[in-house]
């Protein structure tokens, strides 16, 4: 096998291999850059990108929010492999966010490299969970790669949301669930209106997201902040999703007067959606994570069988010290 070379580039990854190189999650000038989601901390310069490949609904987000992007850019479909300068490169769903992409590299030489970019391998209701393919080198993300991050079963999770929810509106309360805005704000829309809820949507780029969930076939009703009948849906009293607590504030001013949002504020609490709020359910936050947990990583490098694995982000160098306890070879790229 030839070298293989892995380089962190910012909070992209660049693979040298064979006079070749791909830029993942990174716009650098080289001969493809491979973009697995729309994330903010994985689309970093893309409009220096040679070239650029990633699923239509991660473009449409990225065009969506302003992002600038060069002037060559492809299209990945999901399971359809495409040849670039003599390598396989196949999409594969990762379960993250809308349109996230684990890309597979077929080197002609035979060699299998995975990147997972960030990934879920469990169903949410609004994305498919990632399932693993064999691979000689996987790159994985490992943000919950430590043994303490074991998150409860989904359904448990959104049963605990909706329960707080309307807990909270039977008491003529608003509860306010902080989410990002790609991903885990259209799951909890989702979530809630499932069980009859009223939502409102608390930000302008959390409407400009769902349009593009709701353009690829997810169903998503919720009373927009920016639209006629937010100031009905307040005083009814609604769920609300934000990504930004005090844009939502300073949007519910202009629709209701300062006096009377200052009012109804007093009457909001506010619950953060992430995987980080596991130590801190029943005190602001419910564990909804857009990524798999300890045992999710170790279950889905396992399948993957592979000789080496990188692993970066989050706890990178714990989660390869783990790999490397259970036996596999594997490297820290923090
Ligand atoms: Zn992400």
């Amino acid at each position: 096998m030839s070298t293989l070379k892995l380089t962190k580039s910012g909070s992209g990854i660049v693979l040298h291999y064979r006079e070749m190189k791909f830029a993942f999650d990174v716009g650098l000038h080289t001969d493809v850059t491979l973009i697995s989601h729309a994330h903010a901390d994985h689309v970093s310069n893309l409009a220096c990108s040679g070239s650029l490949v990633a699923t239509a609904e991660t473009l449409e987000t990225l065009a969506a929010r302003g992002e600038p992007l060069p002037q060559c850019t492809s299209t990945a479909k999901y399971d359809e492999p495409v040849e670039l300068n003599h390598v396989r490169i196949t999409t594969l769903n990762a379960g993250h966010v809308l349109g996230s992409a684990m890309f597979l590299l077929e080197f002609d030489d035979g060699l299998r490299v995975l990147y997972t970019g960030d990934y879920n391998a469990v169903d949410s209701v609004v994305h498919r969970a990632a399932r693993p393919v064999h691979a000689d080198v996987l790159i994985t993300e490992a943000t919950y790669g430590s043994p303490e991050w074991v998150f409860p079963e989904r359904a448990n999770v959104h049963k605990m949301i909706i329960d707080k929810a309307r807990a909270e509106l039977d008491e003529g309360r608003i509860p306010l669930f902080k989410a990002y805005s790609l991903g885990k704000a259209q799951e909890a829309i989702a979530v809630l209106q499932r069980e009859g809820l009223e939502v409102l949507s608390g930000n302008r780029v959390i409407d400009d997201v769902s349009d593009v969930y709701s353009r690829h076939g997810v169903d998503l009703r919720y009373v927009s902040l920016g639209s006629e009948a937010a100031s009905e849906a307040l005083e009814r009293g609604c769920a609300i999703v934000s990504s930004s607590p005090n844009h939502t504030y300073s949007a519910v001013e202009r629709v209701l007067g300062p006096e009377r949002a200052r009012d109804l504020w007093g009457w909001t609490n506010t619950y953060t959606l992430s995987g980080w709020a596991l130590r801190e359910v029943n005190r602001g936050g419910f564990p909804l994570s857009a990524h798999t947990d300890f045992p999710g990583l170790m279950g889905f490098t396992e399948a993957v069988a592979p000789r080496i694995t990188y692993c970066f982000a989050g706890n990178a160098g714990k989660f390869s010290s783990h790999l490397s306890l259970a036996g596999f070879a594997a490297v820290s790229l923090e």
